[in-house]
C-alpha cells in the first residue's frame, strides 16, 4: 500500500487540477491520496468525480493556524484535517474567514510589490488563482516568474515572498488549539503538518505539541520533505510518548515545488488508525 496523506491542487496553490491530481496519483502508483488544500474543500467534488479505479481519496484540508510560545511571538503553523463533515457550521465558517483574509492579504502584497516597481498585477494574480478557493503567495510567485522578476516560484519566495520580507503581509489564522477542537467537533481527524519545518521560520516546542495532544490531536506528520533524519527521529519518539500516530507525505504542489507525489509515505496501520477515528466523511473509492 502506497499512501500519501498531504497534497495540494489548483483549488489552493497546487498547479494540477483536482482531476489531474488524482490521475497523476494513480500514475505514480499510489493506492491512497489525501487532498489537503489550504483552508478549502473546493477540490473534494471534482477530485471524487475524476477518481480512477484503484485509488482511494481521503478528503481533507490544511488549516492555517497560529500559536504563541510562552512569552514569545506568535508562530504560524499548519493543521491537517481529514474526513470532517464539510457542512458542519462552526468549522465551515472558520474556513470562510481564512479564505476571505487570503484574498485581501494577497491583494495588499501585490500593492506593496507594485509600489516598489515590481512587474506584477492583481488582475494576473487573480487569473492565475483561477477558481482557487484559497489564493496564496505561490500564485503571486507565478506572476513574478511570468514577468521575469524571478526564475522560479521558490526563487520568488527567497527574493520577495518569504515570511518577514518587506512585502510580507499576515493573513488570518486560527488559534491552533481551537483548530484541533473545531476539526474534532466536525467529526474530523487533526494531524500536525510538518511540525519541524524550520526552513519556513520558527517552529514550536514540544510543550505546544503536548498541548495540542491534550486538545485532541490525533497524529504527527513525521516523514515530510522539510524534515531531516534527526527531526524525524525526535518526532517519532514524541508521538510514541503522546500516543499519536505518525504520517508521511509529499506535500505535493505540482510544478510550484520540486517534490514528486509519493516522496514520503504513511504506514497502513497509521492510515487505519486515522480512518477509525473519523466520523464526518468517509474515504472515497470507485
Ligand atoms: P500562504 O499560504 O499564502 O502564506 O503561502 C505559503 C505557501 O507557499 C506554503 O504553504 C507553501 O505551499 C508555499 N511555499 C512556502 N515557501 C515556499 C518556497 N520557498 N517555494 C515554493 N513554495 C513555497
Ligand atoms: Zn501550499
Ligand atoms: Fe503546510
Ligand atoms: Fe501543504
Amino acid at each position: 500500500m502506497r499512501i500519501d496523506l498531504h497534497t495540494h491542487s489548483s483549488a489552493s496553490d497546487g498547479t494540477d487540477t483536482p482531476a489531474e491530481l488524482v490521475a497523476a496519483a494513480r500514475a505514480a502508483g499510489l493506492d491512497v491520496i489525501a487532498l489537503t488544500d489550504h483552508d478549502t474543500t473546493a477540490g473534494w467534488e471534482p477530485a471524487a468525480a475524476a477518481l480512477p479505479p484503484g485509488l482511494t481519496l481521503v478528503p481533507g484540508a490544511e488549516i492555517s493556524c497560529v500559536t504563541a510560545e510562552p512569552a514569545g511571538r506568535p508562530i504560524p503553523l499548519h493543521v491537517l484535517a481529514y474526513l470532517f463533515d464539510p457542512r458542519e457550521e462552526a468549522f465551515r465558517a472558520e474556513r470562510g474567514r481564512l479564505q476571505e483574509s487570503r484574498l485581501t492579504r494577497a491583494r495588499r502584497i501585490v500593492e506593496l510589490l507594485e509600489a516598489d516597481g515590481l512587474p506584477v498585477s492583481w488582475d494576473r494574480v487573480r487569473e492565475l488563482a483561477g477558481s482557487a478557493g484559497a489564493v496564496g503567495r505561490p500564485h503571486i510567485g507565478r506572476a513574478l516568474v511570468e514577468s521575469g522578476a524571478a526564475g522560479s516560484v521558490p526563487e520568488a519566495f527567497s527574493r520577495y515572498l518569504y515570511t518577514g520580507s518587506p512585502y510580507y503581509v499576515r493573513k488570518a489564522e486560527t488559534d491552533v488549539l481551537a483548530a484541533v477542537r473545531l476539526v474534532r467537533a466536525a467529526g474530523g481527524v487533526p494531524v500536525f503538518a510538518h511540525p519541524l519545518a524550520r526552513r519556513r521560520g520558527q517552529v514550536v516546542s514540544d510543550v505546544v505539541i503536548a498541548e495540542m495532544a491534550d486538545a485532541g490531536l490525533a497524529g504527527l506528520e513525521v516523514d515530510h520533505p522539510d524534515h531531516d533524519p534527526a527531526d524525524r527521529a525526535h518526532l517519532r519518539g514524541l508521538a510514541a510518548e503522546l500516543g499519536l500516530f505518525v504520517t508521511g507525505s509529499s506535500d505535493y504542489h505540482g510544478s510550484n515545488k520540486a517534490v514528486p507525489l509519493g516522496a514520503n509515505l504513511t504506514a497502513p496501520a497509521a492510515y487505519e488508525a486515522l480512518v477509525a477515528q473519523a466520523g464526518g466523511a468517509r474515504p472515497v473509492a470507485v
